[in-house]
């Protein structure tokens, strides 16, 4: 069933929120722009139901956004950062003020359980926001060096593609620098999680952003992502989503030599120390393994846990699963709720039966639907133990609900597990904080999560080797989207 109070579009289901939105179609200039030819369904994976749609966008969209974001950009790049920051804070004030609907529009469009969505797929979002316009409220817009004024300036027309998974989150950390830096935007959401990103531009103009400056183009990546990426008229391409399709972004951006800006897969290690206190690390270690389903960039997919200690850790992991159950994501109670597409569920079921194959010791789950669940994206959460670091399940990136337990022998060979992958995102380590630390600073990774230390939304995130360049969030997300000018009299 569908979560109550969620927008849709008239025509597939009676409108029911302050949010309504018009029939399928882009944001382009300020306004809703109807679809021309054919359109996406935009399916509820708990349910497989149509829950909303959106039009099949194409190159020609994408130039009349361009049009638009470049008509803009001379107005919005001359206003002061001051002013910028203005608008941007009520475009908070209104993401707060419709936190509900956004996050059961999520949750239909995504499945995640609705208890996560208040929480981090809408909870993040303006945390994230303000975090950005504090750092854009302190960063210093030009400096003096010897006889040269140095002065950072936006680029221009960003183009923002963006995945399924925090699909509100991820497009946040990166228009609203983008905007705070004074770019105007011409945004490609995920297909299959594409509505919040429509109210997003919605509410944002509601706020009082000026028409043009940001543009929401809809349509699938192959059409509406490579013609972003190859676009004469857009200085910068801003990607979050698999290091497959960040790849194929690059080579299609390299003919106009924009920037690029690209974050990417992960297969983050946690590493559990000796010392460290076994329930507290399993507990922490399976909510940020199953969390969103597992289906985050930064989940902590594989547990390194002294050989010694795997017989222990394991039975732990197996008594702390039975809180995890899977249910209608519209249900308070539930903690882990389909994955967001039926094409994710056949994904991450093809890697669980991969485990089985290479022989890797199931110890809770398996593949197949979880008993009682005939349709809906759904999987059973899965633990295997004994895995060996090589092996496919420990190596690429399954994007669901599947955790991994990896023996090691020493610390060096858990350091060298760890950053034995192509991903380089993040990892855990959860032991005595001052090793623990002292282990970060071995780790090929951008960043590294000790115990239970709070998230900072002013911490810089972004990945090492294959798992992207450049960084989001903190004062290296705001620069990621400024040129620098020096000026020498
Ligand atoms: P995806 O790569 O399939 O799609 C991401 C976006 O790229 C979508 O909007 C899609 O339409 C578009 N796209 C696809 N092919 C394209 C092409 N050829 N040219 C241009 N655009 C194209 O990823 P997904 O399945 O939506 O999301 C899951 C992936 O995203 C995972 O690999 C995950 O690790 C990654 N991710 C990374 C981060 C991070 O911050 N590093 C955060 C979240 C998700």
């Amino acid at each position: 069933m569908d979560p109550p109070g969620h927008t849709v579009f008239p025509g597939h289901m009676e409108q029911r929120t302050e949010l309504p939105l018009p029939a399928p179609s882009h944001w382009i200039d300020g306004r809703a722009v109807p679809a021309s030819g054919s359109l996406i369904d935009v399916v509820n994976p708990a349910t497989d139901t149509v829950f909303a749609a959106i039009p099949e966008g194409s190159a020609e969209d994408v130039d009349l956004a361009v049009e638009a974001a470049t008509r803009a950009f001379p107005g919005w790049s001359s206003t002061s950062p001051e002013d910028r920051v203005a608008v941007l804070e009520r475009v908070v004030e209104e993401l707060r003020l419709h936190a509900e609907t956004l996050a059961s529009t999520i949750t239909a469009e995504m499945g995640a359980p609705i208890s996560f969505s208040r929480a981090a797929q809408a909870g993040f979002p303006p945390l994230s926001a303000a975090a950005a316009i504090e750092t854009a409220q302190r960063f210093s817009w030009s400096e003096e060096v010897g006889n040269t004024l140095i002065v950072r300036e936006p680029i221009g027309v960003v183009g923002a593609i963006t995945p399924w998974n925090f699909p509100l989150q991820q497009l946040v950390t990166k228009v609203v620098p983008a905007l705070l830096a004074g770019n105007t935007v011409v945004l490609k959401p995920s297909e299959i999680a594409p509505v919040s990103a429509q109210l997003f531009a919605v509410v944002a103009t509601a706020a009082g952003l000026p028409a043009g400056v940001l543009n929401v183009v809809h349509g699938t990546g192959p059409v509406v992502g490579e013609a972003i990426s190859r676009h004469p008229g857009i200085d910068m391409v801003s990607f979050t989503g698999s290091t497959a399709a960040g790849r194929l972004v690059s080579a299609a951006a390299s003919g106009t030599v924009k920037r690029v800006a690209l974050e990417l897969g992960g297969k983050a290690a946690h590493i559990v120390l000796p010392d460290a206190d076994l329930d507290d690390a399993v507990t922490r270690g399976l909510a940020f393994a199953w969390s969103n389903a597992g289906q985050a960039c930064g989940a902590w997919t594989r547990m390194l846990v002294p050989a010694d200690l795997q017989e222990q850790v394991v039975e732990k992991l197996r008594a702390a699963s039975a809180d995890y159950t899977v249910g209608d994501p519209a249900d308070e109670s539930t903690r882990v709720g389909p994955l967001a597409s039926e094409a994710q569920r056949e994904r991450v079921d093809a890697y669980i039966r991969r485990g089985v194959a290479d022989g890797a010791t199931l110890v809770v789950g398996g593949p197949g639907r979880p008993e009682g669940f005939g349709t809906g994206a759904y999987v059973r959460p899965t633990v295997f133990a004994d895995v060996d670091p090589g092996s496919v399940i420990a190596q690429e990136e399954i994007f669901g609900p599947v955790l991994v337990v990896i023996p090691y022998t020493d610390e060096d060979h858990a350091v060298e597990i760890a950053n034995g992958t192509v991903y380089g995102l993040s990892a855990a380590v959860t032991g005595d904080r001052e090793h623990a630390v002292e282990i970060a600073g071995r780790l090929r990774v951008g960043l590294v999560h000790v115990n239970d230390a709070h998230h900072n939304f002013q911490a810089p995130f972004g990945g090492y080797k294959q798992s992207g360049n450049g960084r989001e969030m903190g004062r290296a997300g705001l620069e990621e989207f400024l040129e620098t000018k020096a000026i020498t009299r």
